[in-house]
């Protein structure tokens, strides 16, 4: 059976996308990789919302890497705030734990978002050189409402990063109207190329940061080392710092190009209905989503609660049943998630709601079988 896969990324990947990365002889010189590295660099700028003035970087890796070169912008002792809705959260303080600086985490109760003015409380209260937000928190399908954020926080503080992993291609970004200094994302999720690639636009004042001073950061995940390179090929020459994974850029121009072609405001409003037929049909069947407070919820993911089954089991039987959803990660909760991301269509919600209500009815869950499809199909065609 053919499988449809609403997972949290990689997610499913689009012919031409594949076909994209089957060159045989492309070296990473040459005029079509060139091309194709600065067609993306400019495609970056598109979907994050940023004008010329932004510095876009192709660095190999994913979200993590994209992550860790933040360090390329800290200094010995510099204090940083993270907001924290989640593991991923939770990870940029893995990863400074590894660097000397002062870190310090804001957590909401599991399912909530720290809200604006919660940080700005604790940005009055001290003085951080730089803050990280994330915009889907993918392990709760939790959303940060951004723009509010930067704007309650944007004079106590230098730079502000958004990870925005999992909502790039999906839901507005405008980072350079919302004052962010650096937007960072993944090739894999809404994007929807293959993995490995980090991506992230710089502001002039990130970039000036990164010039001005020397970092804590290593060799690899400097951005400094790869400035040049993004600054050269955007000019269409070739340039090297550490080989770039050539095939998997030339897949993500051929996913831009598609971007491109749907326009991005379609994109985010198709996530937007999909995502909301999904939650319909699960609320029409009885079941809890993770995220808490609805103004929070994504057009990316989907948390659903069970009472009763175990969630391995109602995975292991969907995928039986031909789709396939991805395991819950928060230790908080009792359930898995539905990723609705990349080329996700109406009728792929029609089909994940059915998948649920037959598998968690064999599994004795309590839902009001029947219910949830109908909802889906009340939400969609209303969407219309
Ligand atoms: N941030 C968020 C919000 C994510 O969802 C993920 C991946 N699930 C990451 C960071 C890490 O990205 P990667 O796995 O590509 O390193």
């Amino acid at each position: 059976m053919d499988k449809i896969l609403l997972h949290v990324g990689p997610t499913t990947i689009k012919e031409d996308v594949l076909i994209a990365g089957l060159e045989n002889n492309i070296g990473f010189t040459s005029k079509e990789f060139v091309e194709a590295f600065s067609y993306v660099l400019k495609g970056l700028r598109y979907v994050m919302g940023v004008s010329k003035n932004y510095q876009p970087f192709i660095i190999p890796g994913g979200g993590t890497s994209a992550m860790e070169s933040i360090t390329s912008l800290l200094k010995p002792g510099d204090k940083v705030l993270i907001v924290s809705n989640g593991v991923f959260g939770d990870r940029w303080e893995q990863i400074f734990k590894r660097y000397p600086v002062n870190v310090k985490v804001l957590r909401p109760s599991p399912g909530y978002y720290v809200k604006p003015e919660e940080v700005e409380e604790a940005v009055r209260k001290e003085n951080y050189k730089l803050v990280t937000l994330t915009h889907v928190e993918t392990s709760t399908g939790v959303r940060e409402p951004i723009k509010d954020v930067v704007n309650n926080i944007r004079k106590y503080v230098e730079l502000i990063v958004v990870d925005g992993v999992s909502s790039v291609g999906a839901e507005e970004v405008k980072a350079e109207d919302w004052n962010v200094d650096v937007y960072l994302s993944a090739s894999q999720k809404a994007l929807g190329a293959p993995a490995g690639l980090g991506l992230l636009v710089l502001s002039p004042k990130a970039i000036a940061t990164l010039e001005s001073q020397d970092s804590i950061a290593g060799y690899y995940l400097n951005l400094k080392n790869w400035l040049p390179v993004m600054r050269s090929m955007e000019e269409g020459k070739a340039a090297y710092f550490a080989t770039p994974p050539v095939h998997v850029i030339l897949q993500l121009a051929e996913a831009l190009k598609l971007i491109e072609k749907e326009g991005i405001e379609n994109r985010v409003k198709r996530h937007s209905v999909v995502a909301g037929a999904i939650r319909a049909g699960l609320e029409a069947l009885g079941l809890e989503i993770v995220a808490r407070k609805p103004e929070s919820y994504s057009n990316t993911v989907t948390g659903v609660v069970l009472k009763v089954a175990e969630p391995q089991k109602v995975l292991s039987e969907t995928v039986n049943e031909g789709v396939e959803f991805a395991p819950g990660v928060h230790p908080a909760f009792k359930y898995f998630r539905i990723g609705h991301m990349g080329w996700v269509t109406p009728n792929d919600a029609v089909v994940a709601i059915s998948v649920i209500e037959r598998v968690l009815r064999k599994l004795g869950e309590p839902i009001k079988f029947g219910e949830g499809v109908k909802a889906v199909q009340e939400s969609l065609s209303s969407a219309r």
